[in-house]
């Protein structure tokens, strides 16, 4: 994280509180999560990406509601990972690109992440690629509570693979949870803490979302 400065990810009018401990809007209703959640999820993911890097394998990670982009800077600075976006919103999906990009341009690094993260404009609960039952991913992040959690996540995790993500109803009772495939494609899952997300959803509910 250190490595990956918030100010580029937080827009023009949050950089005096782009390192305050806190959520921040990011518009269409949406907002870049608090760095301690950031780092909650970054460092719970590290194990799954080492594991793939020490077998010799370029990790590789799912960032489902990218948003700000944040995560797509932080997770491609992590064992070399290879790193892909999905928004569904088209003016976040762009805002996404545009961020990723001025981290790019302005961090010593820039050019050796570059090449490795992808982002993508469609509906996130299908994973990428949407018609893919595949196991492709070492590390699924969501960063929307589903009310339920969409096939495609556990069908294209990894064995030895990790996911996590909020589960629960929008508004609700929220449980961040984290699932792992083992070595034979076995699930197991449990609660790491209740939080608050914003739904997993269709772009025109999450635009239309007046609460
Ligand atoms: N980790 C991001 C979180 C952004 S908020 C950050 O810190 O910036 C959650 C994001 O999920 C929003 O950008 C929202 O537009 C997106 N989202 C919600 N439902 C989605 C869906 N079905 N497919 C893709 N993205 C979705």
């Amino acid at each position: 994280m250190s490595l990956t400065d918030r100010q580029f990810y937080v827009g023009k009018f949050n950089t005096n509180l782009a390192y305050e401990d806190r959520p921040l809007s990011i518009g269409f209703n949406a907002t870049i999560s608090a760095p301690h959640m950031h780092a909650y999820a970054l460092e719970n993911l590290l194990s799954p990406l080492k594991n793939a890097a020490d077998a010799g394998r370029v990790p590789r990670v799912l960032d489902v509601g990218c948003g700000s982009g944040y995560l797509l800077g932080a997770f491609a600075r992590c064992y070399g990972a290879h790193v892909t976006g999905l928004e569904h919103i088209k003016d976040l999906y762009d805002l996404s690109v545009r961020n990723f990009a001025s981290d790019v341009k302005n961090s010593e690094d820039g050019e050796s992440i570059k090449k490795r993260v992808e982002i993508h404009h469609c509906d996130g609960r299908l994973g990428w690629p949407s018609d893919s039952t595949e196991e492709s991913y070492d590390v699924i992040h969501v960063g929307a509570a589903a009310p339920e959690i969409p096939k495609a996540f556990f069908a294209q995790l990894n064995r030895g693979g990790r996911l996590i993500l909020p589960v629960g109803p929008k508004g609700g009772s929220q449980i961040f949870q984290q699932w792992d495939k083992d070595a034979q494609g076995e699930l197991t899952h449990h609660n790491l803490m209740g939080v608050i997300y914003i739904p997993l959803t269709d772009a025109e509910a999450q635009l239309n979302d007046s609460d």
